[in-house]
Parts: structure tokens; sequence; C-alpha cells
């Protein structure tokens, strides 16, 4: 059975390329209908959290990349932290002592940087020791990744590596292998950042006679100055993206075609899983386009039903804290115009902000003019005596003014958009005057004229 793991080490956020190495994974499990196993590599002591883990975890799950094995639910082969494996590291590294591939290193206690000796006994003088692996000379290392094919290492000029830290810990090169062997991973996707570990760690399956797995390297994300994507370029935190009001789908189907090709280019991913293939998996490194992933958001935005679109946006509202509550016939007329929920929220809060601003373009253009103020004051008394207060109806008295005060449609439209909401980009104006209501434009209306 096909088992693959996604190993974050949780030392920040979950980066989008961490987001797109998780996706692959869980394609190629499903897929293949194997197991997709989350296992936290938090050797790093210094910089491991446990709030980094959670928040890993809660953007993987926000993503919709469940996974069946994990620190959380555990499974047939956990722990699933390696800092809860450290007797199963010793153990193995111990193992490889007395197969002949490592030793001690031995170091003084006083100067923990002085090697004092080196010996296959264990060593209890009472001094600090690492286990070192002994890299065998000259000897090829080749592996057939399942993208780049075939690739070789010469051991030359590899030095011997410390397997186990003198504090118990392992590193990760050794971690790793003992994890993904008694774990039962059968294919290990990573980024390409990764290639250079792997012979070290074929030479460990190799010292213990283990099969090592099938390996896919994963060309990097980078920037738009083709550097590996990092802050530098501009958000890189998926949180960053749900914050901004990015739908998950959305992010997942961009992070998909993200070296992925797929029939079409806007799609759910749940429903793809067949098309998961290592030939449709490109071997050329991306670039994230920040622009792009807008357009798919804005147009998987555009995709949900009206239901759907609120329920995405109470989500969102409740997990930024945004205050303003928003009628659904509010964000009915606005969500054409935009791209994320956060832009939703935004393009809408005019609608529900009594003490709205008048932009800067209003005050310079309408505000206040004589021409404005008619056009205002004529509106104030035909919405007033107004029968019907529907959309066509609305429509008929701004044309109406417009004629008999014989000014453009146009100018009268603008002055009336922006006296009732403040810009000047503002949803259909004639939908807005009826979704305002008839107290409260004529309330906007009088605020105008004060
Ligand atoms: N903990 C490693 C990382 O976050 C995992 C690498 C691997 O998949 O082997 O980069």
């Amino acid at each position: 059975m096909v088992r693959v793991r996604f190993a974050p080490s949780p030392t920040g956020y979950l980066h989008v390329g961490g987001a797109r190495t998780a996706l692959f994974n869980w394609l190629f499990a499903r897929k293949n209908k194997g197991k997709f196993i989350l296992r936290i590599e938090d050797t790093d002591t210094e910089r491991s959290t446990r709030e980094s883990e959670q928040m890993i975890m809660n953007d993987l799950k926000w993503l919709g990349l469940f996974w069946d094995e994990g620190p959380d639910i555990g499974g047939e082969f956990g722990p699933y932290r390696q800092s809860e494996r450290l007797h199963l590291y010793k153990q193995y590294a111990f193992e490889l002592v007395e197969r002949g591939h490592a030793y001690f290193a031995v170091y003084d206690k006083n100067d923990p940087k002085n090697v004092l000796y080196t010996t296959t006994e264990e060593p209890k003088d009472g001094n600090p020791y690492t286990i070192v692996f002994k890299v065998p000379e000259n000897e090829i290392v080749k592996f057939n990744d399942m993208l780049k094919g075939e690739i070789e290492f010469s051991t030359e000029h590899m030095d011997d590596f410390i397997i186990l830290k003198s504090n118990g810990y392992p590193v990760y090169n050794f971690a790793v292998v003992i994890d993904d062997h008694l774990m039962g991973i059968t294919h290990v996707l990573r980024g390409e950042d990764h290639i250079s570990n792997t012979p070290k760690q074929i030479l460990i399956y190799r010292a213990f006679e283990w099969e090592p797995p099938k390996f896919m390297h994963i060309p990097l994300i980078l920037g738009a100055d083709k550097t590996p994507l990092s802050k530098r370029h501009g958000a890189t935190a998926v949180e960053h993206f749900r914050i901004e009001g990015y739908l998950a789908k959305a992010l997942v189907n961009y992070l998909a075609i993200l070296g992925w090709s797929v029939d079409e280019e806007i799609f759910d991913y749940t429903q793809k899983i067949d098309s998961f293939t290592p030939d449709r998996i490109s071997n050329k490194n991306v670039v994230f386009d920040y622009q792009k992933l807008e357009w798919v958001n804005g147009k998987h935005m555009r995709l949900l039903t009206m239901d759907e679109l609120y329920t995405h946006f109470e989500e969102w509202r409740k997990f930024v804290g945004a205050e303003k509550q928003i009628p659904r016939e509010v964000l009915e007329i606005c969500r054409e115009k935009v791209n994320t929920l956060k832009q939703l929220y935004e393009f809408a809060l005019p609608f529900v902000d009594e003490n709205y601003e008048y932009s800067q373009e209003y005050i310079e253009k309408f505000a206040k003019k004589p021409e404005a103020v008619s056009i205002i004051e004529l509106a104030l008394e035909r919405f007033s005596s107004l029968e019907n207060y529907d959309i066509q109806n609305v429509e008929t008295t701004l044309r109406e003014i417009a004629t008999s005060l014989n000014i453009g449609t146009n100018k009268v439209f603008q002055t009336i958009r922006g006296a009732l909401l403040g810009k000047l980009v503002t949803p259909g104006l004639f939908e807005s005057i009826v979704v305002l209501g008839r107290a409260e434009t004529i309330r906007r209306l009088q605020r105008a004229l004060d």
C-alpha cells in the first residue's frame, strides 16, 4: 500500500511551498488509495514550538488536507512527533555502530569542541559523545528520482557525519530514514532543496540493509526574480492568505497548477485526484504569481452560490475579527466586483457604516458644489414621494432629475453615488439605492448637504 508523509519542522508558519508539498502528497495518497501521514520533525530544540505545530495543523485542516495518521489522531506507527521517538533513534544509532557503519566520538566535557577519541565501544567515562556515520569511501550512490530520472552521487567528497548528537537528538538525515522506514513510507515527495540530502539517507538505508522508498523531488516555488520564494517577495504564509480573504479551495487550486498540469485552470482539487500522475508534474521551477492567485480566487468566489459565499464570508469575518455585520443583499450586489472576501468586506462597508467617509475624489469633484447641491436636493424631494421604491423607479427618477436640471446623467449618477456611499466606485447605483432603503437613502442625502 502507498504510504506518504508530510514532515514539517514546526519552526514557524506553514509556507505556501510546504502547503504545495503537502498537497502533492495528499493527492498521491488519495489517487493510490494509500495513506497520508503527518509527522512533526521537531528535533531542532531551539526553534521548534508547539504553537507552530498547532498553526501548521490548523492551516492544513483549513486547506482540507486531512491526514490519516498523525500526532493528534495517532495511528499504528506512532508516535508521530520526533521528540517522542528519541529512544528509537538511539537504539538504531547503536545498531549502526554494531554493524560497523558508525562510531562514537567522545568529547572533552570541559571543552565540548575537542574530540578526545573515537571508539566502537559505548563510552562510559562520563564525557559527552556523539554517534558518527562512517561514509564508505569512493562509493557511487544512485537513485531513480520519479521526476528527474537517474541521479548519481559519489561519496568521494563526503565526510563522515554525526547522526546522534550529544543531547540524544538525531540529525535530520538520520531521523528521517529511521522514521520513513519504521512508518512504512513507500514514496517520499518533497522539495528539490532536499535533493542533496538524499544520498546520505540512501547510505543509511544501505547500512541497515533496508529498501529505500521511491523519491520524487518537486521543483521549487520561486519569486519574480527567480530566487526561492521568501518573505522578500511578499507574503508566503498560508495564514496570510486566509486573513486576506482567500478561499482555501482557490489557494489549493493555485498551488496545484504551480507545477501540475490539469486540463482546466479552475477546478476543485478534490475532483481531480485521478489526474494526479507523475507524468503531469512539471520538472521546472515555477514562479509564484500573486496576481494570478487573486484572479483564481475571484473565479472561485464567483462560482459560489449566495449561501456558500455567505458561509465563507461569515467564517472569514469570525477568523479575522472583522466587526461589522453585512446583510446578505449587500454582499449580493457587491460580490461581482471583488476577488477576495476581504475586498468584499471593504467594498460593502459603506453600506453599513453610518459614518462612511467621503473619498477625496468625491470631495474635489462634487461635494457641496452648486450643481451637486441641486441634484441632491431634487433627489431628496423625489425619493421621499416615490410611490414604489424599486430599481426601475429609482432609475427613472434619476434620469428625470438629469433632464429637468439639464445636467448629464453621468454627473447625476456620480453625485448621488458619492453622496450615498462616499466613493465613486460602488456596486450598481440603482441596486445600491434600493438596498440602502428609502429612509437610509434620505438620511445620507441629507448628510451630504449638511
Ligand atoms: N522536516 C523536513 C522539512 O521540513 C522534511 C523534509 C523531508 O520531507 O524529508 O524540510
